[in-house]
């Protein structure tokens, strides 16, 4: 018999939490009246929940359909902590295991299943799910079904067999990004036309965005770590190199940083990554490789070194921070060597098609870069979403830009592009602008030019970001191939010939202590005073013993708002216990006694 409990008792009773995020409720309804469903919902929206509270009021077994092995053990481990009887099949597990979880699975003990894609191939599999009471189907990270998303997996397109094997059991495809045309995609490979679709806007509102012009990157970095000493972040480098030469300097200057990238070797990978995710305060200098399947709460910053490929890239590195909700900051240091790099980057592509899509993505990358109103804005309409601007959570909305009439000095730079013959790289142009005593230029005769010395009125700094945003205009190339040498376009002519004005922004760089908005804190947060903190340390030594016993991660113990509630509301027994954000019955029977015997033995004074 399916349980008669409402789904919020659920919700208060196994997971400690007082009410549902927009739409969990409207989902786990659909589900619970047999309906299929897609849900769209951003990093740290809650998704899970949509499909673990209804496989506790339904009848059988839920199957999960998880692509990464690592992120299938965690949930599972997380979901064994709340009570919640769970298990999983995938390659890494010796056979005796499988053979344990297919024995529960068979005598119908268990809620949650958790199976890899590629087991659907297996003839024995299916027989096994026929055998079992199946309850509900969810299928995590959906958008790998589609070829036109970013993460196409060939295992997903089995998962048509879920359909046409089980058409009465619901399925529900979840995923944080897909466009209009991937959705469509996931609806029709699934076999799932009729879905009830949920949308959850993109838009990450505790996520602070800032873009600065690249002068001294690791100065920068410096002043921008400076409010976020002690916490967790990560830091996002092009190469390999790169990312040790990084860590090694935030070591030297007394941040525990560690290095991450696909060079490492396994062992080495899997201990920084295990660090970041048990500590409080590690950085983490990668590489794109590291992130994947990285739900670790309290992440506090986001930091690129270096240009992200695609808005997409970008949106789902920077969505790795702050998914407790709590303010958290996305922050990106770009130049003009940036600018080109990417561009080499792009053109060395040999498929032409791939060029183009690929020369798209960077352009609206750099857009986003350039861009002197709101990026919230620009980010959000990227995906489809409008959004009226002015979001007062971005460097823009708070000391907006200066643009300046630019045409003068633009028609300087282009006319010593053109008389320099088009094939010098920016610093040699801008040398002889600003009228540089040089041995090159001389001998090259280029101190003779009308247009030698004619721009003394910006430094070298200002010109290259003059250079900077043209190339983002189209007014000026950039011959990648070659030596980097610029050259004009069609439209430079127009701005030579005077019949057309350029408007430029004025670069700044922030002031080291980044200027912000009085940044919200969600209103459900308890004050922690000076009195709380000694309790506070303890329940968090306490939470680092238990994660050690259970080998998880201690945000999967409780995380950081449910120790400042403990030790500011200090209960004392199990009623009030699990009034407690977090905590449901299932935590509280495994280790509710031993908090509340911490809190016992420090009373306030
Ligand atoms: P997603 O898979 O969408 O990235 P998760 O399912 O991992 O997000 O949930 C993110 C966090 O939000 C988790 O720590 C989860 O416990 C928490 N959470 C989910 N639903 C609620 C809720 N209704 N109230 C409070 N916290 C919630
Ligand atoms: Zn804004």
């Amino acid at each position: 018999m399916p349980s008669t409990e409402e789904p919020l008792a659920v919700l208060n009773r196994v997971f400690g939490f007082d009410e549902f995020r927009s739409p969990q409720h409207e989902v786990i309804n659909a589900l619970l009246d047999g309906k299929d469903a897609l849900v769209l919902m951003p990093t740290g929206g809650g998704k899970s929940l949509c499909y673990q509270l209804p496989a506790l009021l339904l009848d059988g077994v839920t199957v999960v359909i998880s692509p990464l092995i690592a992120l299938m053990e965690d949930q599972v481990r997380a979901a064994r902590q709340l009570g919640i009887a769970a298990g999983y099949l995938n390659s890494s597990q010796s056979s005796h295991d499988r053979e344990s979880v297919r024995c529960e699975l068979r005598d119908g003990n268990l809620k949650l299943l958790y199976l890899a894609p590629e087991r659907l191939q297996l003839e024995d599999t299916l027989a096994m799910l026929r055998e079992a009471r199946l309850s509900l189907v969810a299928v995590d990270e959906a958008h790998c079904v589609s070829q036109w998303g970013h993460n196409f997996r060939p295992d997903y397109l089995e998962l048509a067999v879920f359909k046409s094997e089980f058409p009465n059991v619901p399925l529900i495809a979840l995923t944080a990004t897909a466009n209009e045309m991937t959705r469509e995609e996931i609806l029709e490979k699934l076999a799932i036309t009729d879905a009830r679709v949920f949308v959850k806007g993109f838009d990450r509102p505790n996520i602070y965005y800032q873009v600065q012009q690249k002068q001294s990157a690791r100065k920068q970095l410096e002043a921008f770590l400076q409010s976020h000493r002690d916490e967790s972040g990560i830091v996002y480098c092009l190469s390999r190199k790169k990312v040790e030469q990084t860590a090694t300097w935030l070591q030297s200057i007394g941040y525990q940083a560690l290095p991450y990238h696909a060079g490492l070797d396994t062992a080495m990978r899997k201990d920084h990554q295990q660090r970041f995710l048990a500590e409080d305060a590690v950085t983490i200098v990668a590489t794109i490789a590291f992130g994947m399947g990285i739900d670790k709460p309290d992440v506090r910053f986001v930091a690129h070194l270096d240009l992200p490929k695609s808005i997409e890239a970008y949106y789902q590195e920077t969505g790795r921070a702050g998914r407790d909700g709590k303010p958290a900051d996305a922050w990106m240091v770009y130049g003009l060597q940036d600018v080109v790099l990417q561009m080499q980057m792009v053109r060395d592509n040999t498929d032409e098609r791939q060029t183009r899509v690929e020369q798209h993505k960077l352009n609206t990358m750099l857009a986003f870069c350039e861009v002197t109103d709101c990026r919230r804005q620009i980010l959000l309409n990227y995906f489809g979403e409008g959004h009226a601007g002015s979001c007062g959570q971005c460097d823009n909305c708070i000391s907006p830009k200066t643009t300046y009439d630019a045409t003068v000095p633009v028609q300087k730079l282009l006319s010593a592009v053109y008389r320099t013959g088009q094939r010098f790289g920016a610093a040699y142009v801008i040398d002889v602008l600003t009228g540089k005593q040089d041995e090159r230029i001389s001998r090259f005769r280029h101190d003779q030019l009308s247009v030698y010395g004619i721009g003394d009125e910006m430094g070298a700094t200002e010109w290259r970001g003059v250079v900077r945003q043209l190339i983002v205009m189209g007014l000026v190339d950039v011959d990648v191939a070659g030596y980097g040498g610029l050259r004009l376009t069609e439209s430079s002519r127009a701005v030579l010939k005077g019949d057309r004005e350029v408007h430029l922004s004025q670069d700044v760089v922030q002031p080291s202590s980044s200027k912000r908005a009085n940044r919200k804190e969600p209103a459900d947060e308890v004050e922690v005073t000076e009195t709380d903190h000694p309790l506070l340390e303890q329940l968090r030594a306490l939470r680092r013993e238990i994660a050690n016993e259970e080998n998880i991660a201690p945000f999967m113990v409780l995380h950081d708002r449910s120790l400042r509630e403990l030790a500011v509301h200090r209960p004392s027994d199990r009623v009030s216990l699990l009034h407690i954000h977090g905590i449901g019955e299932g935590k509280a029977d495994r280790f509710g006694a031993r908090l509340l015997d911490v809190i016992e033995r420090n009373p306030v004074d």
